[in-house]
Formats: C-alpha cells, sequence, structure tokens
C-alpha cells in the first residue's frame, strides 16, 4: 500500500487548528458533513460518514487538544477512501460495502487551538462522561447514542516516554478498555480484543519490538469505558514516540495502516479467530526510559569525585503567538540508571561535569571531555549545543 498517495499533506506537523481542519472539511465537500454541535468557545464539530454496509464503525480523534496524530491519519484515511478507483479498489469495496464508517476528527478544538489538553473550561472531556459538562463531551455521548455503533475507535497520543520490557520505545500502544473494574472479558470486550490482534500483526511487520498494551484500569468517567459497557466494541489507540519523529509523521502513518487493517478485518469478520492470549501477552507500557541518558558521566567534587548515569527529560512548551514548540529540559533522575534506556543513549565516561547536578530544575549542565572542552550544554532548561 502506497500511503504517500493517500497522505492529507495539508497537516504537516501537531500544530494545525480547527481552521485547518474546517478547510480540509470544505475541500471534502461540506454537505457530506453533519455539524454535531460546537465546542465551548464555538467551533462546529463535525462528522463524516462513508460506507454502505451494515456493520457501523464509529472513529473520533482528539478528545485531548495536544494529541493530534491520530486527527492527521483520519484524514489520510478519508483520502484512501475518497480517491477513484486505483489498485485499491477491491480493498475498498470490501470495506464500504460492509461497513457504515462514522469519522469524528478534533473532538476538543479550543484545546487545539492551545494545544492543551483540556477543553475551554479546564475539563478533560475523557473525564466527562458522567457528569456531562462540556458540550464536547455531551456531543460525543450523543453520537454513540444515535449511531449504536459494532465498533468504536478512540484515538489518542501517550507520552513518549514509555518503553516495553525490551527497553524499546513505544511507538503504539492498544487497549480494549475494560467495562466494569472486575476487568473480566465479555462478548463486547472479546471482539474489540481480537481486532485488536489483527491491527497488532499488520504493524508487526513494520515496527516489531514497538508495539505495547496501554494500562488495563477501569476509568468510570472514561468514554471507552463506558462505550464498552453499552455494547460497543471499543478500541483505544495510543500514539507513543518514535526516534527523530517530534511530529509524530511516521506513527502518523501506523496509524493510517492500524485503522485500515481494523476496518478490513471487520469487514470481511475474519478477527472473529483471533485468540485473546495474542492479546493478554502483548507487553504493557512502562516508565523507564529517558529522552537522553548519559552512561557513567564523572561529577568531579570537592570531597571526592564520583560517577553518575544521568537521565534528561523535556517537556514540550508552546508558544501560542509563533504557534511553535519548544523544549524544556530537566534532570529526571541521576544514580545507576543501567535498567532503563532512553531515545539517545550516550556512553560518556570521558565526559566530566564540575557542578553539582539539580534533580527536576530546568536543566543547567555543561559536559566537558578530558581535554576541557565542552561537549554538551544546557543553560536554564535549553539545549545549547549538540545533544
Ligand atoms: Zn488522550
Amino acid at each position: 500500500m502506497n500511503y504517500e498517495k493517500y497522505k492529507s499533506t495539508a497537516l504537516k506537523n501537531r500544530l494545525f487548528t480547527w481552521r485547518d481542519i474546517d478547510k480540509l472539511i470544505h475541500q471534502i465537500g461540506i454537505n457530506q458533513w453533519q455539524t454535531l454541535g460546537t465546542s465551548y468557545l464555538g467551533k462546529p464539530i463535525r462528522m463524516l460518514r462513508i460506507g454502505t454496509g451494515p456493520i457501523k464503525i464509529m472513529v473520533w480523534s482528539q478528545m485531548h487538544g495536544n494529541e493530534p496524530t491520530a486527527t492527521a491519519a483520519i484524514f489520510d484515511i478519508i483520502n484512501f477512501f475518497t480517491a477513484g478507483a486505483d489498485e485499491n479498489q477491491n480493498l475498498r469495496d470490501i470495506i464500504l460495502n460492509n461497513c457504515n464508517l462514522y469519522f469524528i476528527p478534533l473532538v476538543n478544538p479550543d484545546g487545539a487551538e492551545t494545544f492543551t489538553r483540556n477543553n475551554a473550561q479546564n475539563i478533560d472531556i475523557n473525564r466527562d462522561y458522567l457528569a456531562q459538562q462540556s458540550p464536547e463531551g455531551k456531543i460525543l455521548k450523543q453520537a454513540r447514542e444515535d449511531i449504536k455503533p459494532d465498533f468504536c475507535f478512540n484515538m489518542h497520543d501517550q507520552s513518549t516516554l514509555y518503553c516495553t520490557p525490551n527497553k524499546q520505545p513505544v511507538a503504539m500502544a492498544f487497549l480494549a478498555p475494560p467495562h466494569d473494574a472486575t476487568l473480566q472479558v465479555n462478548w463486547v470486550r472479546e471482539q474489540a480484543i481480537k481486532v485488536i490482534v489483527c491491527m497488532v500483526q499488520a504493524l508487526q511487520i513494520h515496527i516489531p519490538q514497538h508495539i505495547a498494551r496501554f494500562n488495563d484500569a477501569f476509568e468510570p468517567r472514561a468514554f471507552g469505558d463506558n462505550f464498552q459497557k453499552y455494547g460497543s466494541s471499543t478500541i483505544l489507540i495510543e500514539s507513543g514516540g518514535w526516534l527523530n519523529d517530534d511530529e509524530k509523521q511516521v506513527i502518523r502513518k501506523y496509524n493510517f495502516i492500524a485503522l485500515l487493517k481494523a476496518f478490513e478485518v471487520i469487514a470481511k469478520q475474519s478477527y472473529q479467530n483471533k485468540d485473546v492470549i495474542n492479546y493478554l501477552m502483548l507487553p504493557e507500557n512502562q516508565k523507564n526510559i529517558f529522552h537522553i541518558l548519559f552512561k557513567n558521566v564523572l561529577i568531579k567534587s570537592k570531597k571526592r569525585d564520583y560517577r553518575l548515569d544521568i537521565g534528561l527529560n523535556y517537556t514540550e512548551k508552546f508558544n501560542a503567538k509563533t504557534r511553535t514548540l519548544s523544549k524544556n529540559w530537566h534532570v529526571e533522575e541521576v544514580g545507576d540508571l543501567s535498567n532503563h534506556t532512553a531515545y539517545q543513549i550516550i556512553e560518556a565516561s570521558e565526559y566530566y561535569i564540575d557542578k553539582p547536578v539539580k534533580l527536576f530544575q530546568l536543566a543547567n549542565l555543561q559536559l566537558f571531555d578530558n581535554k576541557h572542552i565542552l561537549i554538551y550544554s544546557w543553560a536554564k532548561g535549553v539545549n545549547k549545543k549538540n545533544g
């Protein structure tokens, strides 16, 4: 499958807004979209229905405004389905003749504007299923009640700081959310699990070792858990991290591959012979990963020199004026970090630091080599050089 052919080139990074999405919707044809309601600040939230088949599939993205990866992937998928007849027409026909697809991209447009998780009321929409105080939460709940989908896909981004037990960054994580606190697997949840097994098998060709299962805990306020409870087989998909893919354009492609595979196996009903055990055997998200890890740095001290591993992470800071993201670095942990991994691991036994290393504050760090040449440097959390 030539993904690039269907990629929505208007969406280039994670910082698109409702306006960009609105433009795309008009290009596709606004008449085909149904307005479900408006966000707290009045932006229309729209849904596109494609297909004529009896199996109903509802896909929504970006309940959390700063989790946009799947929104872009949804527009890539829409391009796939609306492209003229081509070498993939057979797959397109199978899906559209057997399924009705309901896409609701960008559930939280106000949060996308400010690149924040929550909506303009500071409500986490995905904790508002019961309270129903956000207009966006009301829209999403109502959409499921109206459509009564057989399958739901709840698309998110997770922290880039998850790894597998094999110390690989998690690019994609999946969960069939539990329908109650017992975490039992009923028929509805079992269907979701079997579809996940198919998606994972499709992704393992591309990113073996980088797929995990999201934390399996019942969250009574969340949408996925409740949709599962009320009879729609629901799948949570989390876009994680990938080396040198800050804007998650690589992971966006894996969203496309996973979703398309899911639609295919649902349309063909071929997921039904999959074994739940393959889902249970997926490694779980773990937190033993840093963005950068310096190994074995010499710390020069008046009392006594010693050696440390130093794990550095960044948080992203959004500049609303320029609509850009910058990285604020801090030292997360020091000491023996031999059971940890990182996106970038630097063997640093030839480097030294001549000041104490402080935790959790904006990083002020200078690493020199044994000729006293400055090699890596951070000032007030900003990376000045290399690293
Ligand atoms: Zn989220």
